[in-house]
């Protein structure tokens, strides 16, 4: 069954996106439909600690625009609560509607989370190397050594 671009309603052609992602885009308006499970797999292509990404769905709105599978409504959210909105079939957990650009965003939002993960990581890892200090004592006893 063809399936037909939410937006302007021309057939949708199956293409690979950056060689790994099978996508359905749209050759007019050239936003992209991408399966329930492949949003999570391009997001993974900036970073793939998934219990870190926060909560996907805020501030959820129904569209006018309808699902290429069920016809349904979309509802457009806000993306992981960033100034980004995207629609999605979540009645049925059909997929998620791209309009042109916004993959671009999805991945350098994600890039700015890792950015945040990693500095998050090493923060807690500079606290590890504090708090096995004090526990060896080495800590303690600079601080004896500083109120002789
Ligand atoms: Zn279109
Ligand atoms: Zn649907």
């Amino acid at each position: 069954m063809a399936l037909n671009c939410p937006k302007c309603q021309t057939e949708l052609v199956r293409r690979y996106y950056k060689g790994i992602l099978e996508v359905d885009s749209c050759p007019a308006c050239r936003g992209m439909w991408l399966d329930f499970e492949e949003l999570d797999h391009l997001e993974d292509l900036s970073f793939d600690q998934d219990d870190f990404k926060g909560s996907l769905v805020h501030y959820p709105d129904k569209t006018s625009c309808c699902c290429p599978h069920c016809g349904g409504p979309l509802t457009e959210f806000q993306y992981r609560l960033y100034s980004l909105k995207l629609d999605a079939c979540l009645t049925e957990k059909h997929g998620f509607w791209l309009d042109y650009g916004e993959d671009v965003r999805v991945l350098e939002l994600m890039d700015r989370h890792k950015d945040h993960y990693e500095r998050k990581i090493s923060a807690e890892a500079e606290w590890m190397q504090f708090l096995e200090k004090i526990k060896t004592g080495s800590f303690l006893n600079n601080f004896r050594d500083f109120f002789k």
